[in-house]
């Protein structure tokens, strides 16, 4: 059985979910220790746990240690089958990072799945669902199965409460992806969100991107959202480009300015569209997974994050797959995917 350490690289839950949703691809079982030991709370997370009982529904896994504050475990999965599921993460944390998890084995399962994802759909340091729909699984379409989201209620940290739906028609092979040019921008689009706060949060954070970034007047919209559980205010900004479209968010948090929310998602903008590189910062290590199930692809991004090496190393553990990392003039970097030659015989 595989052992992984759960305080490698970044040391976070993402070691965690990446073996999880390699397992069930590959019916490869694994044992992992010192969870997320390079957190603050180590250990397994209500959202964590939530991806762990996502994944062993699944995939019928045998699980031995699934308890909360839980610092290792092992699994065993078993068949992959889809259907339909509800995955309810029980707090605010991240639902669409329990998505991360189940979603590559199912993209090439015997059949289609529909499911119902709840928790948390924009929290920081997670994929937001805008992130998720807009930039993530146009991508994963390309590669061959049709996933469409659909977001029914937000859940903002900490109330949560929030839900949204994914169908999934799965391929029975993904196809090689290859991002290495965005193309010329097409659009920039910023949304300044509130739910259960002030309108005028919203309208600051609007103005103070629209000058950030000098958006023009109808490229910026302020939007009350209802039905929310609790309060939450967001700024996503999209930039769509020919090739790929991106997205980055700031979000507002009690005690946090509202120019300092706008601010932060206008920086993770500029420097994107300062780098030239196709693929931003989280997209990256997040879209190395359907790669390398793909077998073949490649991408250029700017400066490898932690979360990416990270991934790469725990993506090599279960598959037989090189992952190429090239670096070019300004920062950019080239990571080219392919299977092991004595794999591809
Ligand atoms: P912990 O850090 O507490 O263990 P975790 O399980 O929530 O937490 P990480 O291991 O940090 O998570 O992984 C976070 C994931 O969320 C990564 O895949 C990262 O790319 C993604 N992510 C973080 N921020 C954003 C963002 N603004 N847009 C898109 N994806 C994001």
């Amino acid at each position: 059985m595989l052992t992984i350490d759960g305080s490698s690289g970044e040391g976070g839950g993402q070691i965690l979910r990446t073996a999880l949703a390699l397992a069930i691809v590959t019916g490869k079982p694994f044992r992992i220790e010192r969870i997320r030991a390079g957190r603050e709370k180590p250990g397994l997370l209500r959202q964590h746990l939530a991806a762990l009982k996502a994944a062993a529904e699944i995939s019928g896994a045998t699980v031995d240690g699934a308890t909360l504050g839980a610092g290792s475990l092992s699994f065993r999965p078993g068949r992959v089958r889809p259907g339909e599921f509800t995955f309810a993460v029980g707090s605010a944390g991240s639902a669409t990072l329990v998505l991360q998890t189940v979603l590559p084995a199912l993209l090439t399962a015997s059949a289609t799945s529909r499911l119902i994802l709840e928790g948390g759909t924009h929290n920081p340091a997670a994929p937001p669902f805008d992130f998720l729909a807009r930039s993530f699984l146009p991508l994963i379409n390309q590669m061959g199965p049709t996933v469409t989201a659909k977001l029914e209620r937000p859940g903002f940290y900490p109330a949560g409460g929030g839900r949204f739906s994914v169908a999934i028609v799965p391929v029975s092979r993904l196809l090689p992806l290859e991002i290495q040019e965005r193309g010329v921008i097409r659009a920039i689009r910023a949304r300044a969100i509130v739910a259960n706060l002030p309108r005028s949060i919203a309208e600051r954070e609007a103005n103070l991107t629209r000058r950030l970034l000098s958006l023009s007047e109808d490229s910026v919209t302020v939007e009350q959202i209802e039905g929310a559980q609790g309060p939450g205010n967001v700024v996503v900004i999209e930039i769509e480009a020919e090739h790929h479209t991106e997205v980055f968010t700031g979000f507002g948090a009690a005690g946090v300015r509202a120019e300092t929310v706008a601010t932060k998602a206008a920086r993770e903008a500029r420097s994107y569209i300062a780098s030239g590189a196709p693929v931003g910062p989280y997209l990256a290590d997040q879209l190395l997974i359907p790669i390398a199930l793909a077998g073949a692809g490649r991408f250029r991004t700017g400066p490898l994050s932690r979360h990416t090496t990270t991934n790469i190393a725990v993506i090599r553990l279960f598959l037989e797959i090189d992952i190429d990392c090239v670096a070019e003039p300004g920062r950019i970097w080239t990571l080219t995917i392919a299977r092991h030659a004595r794999s591809r015989q």
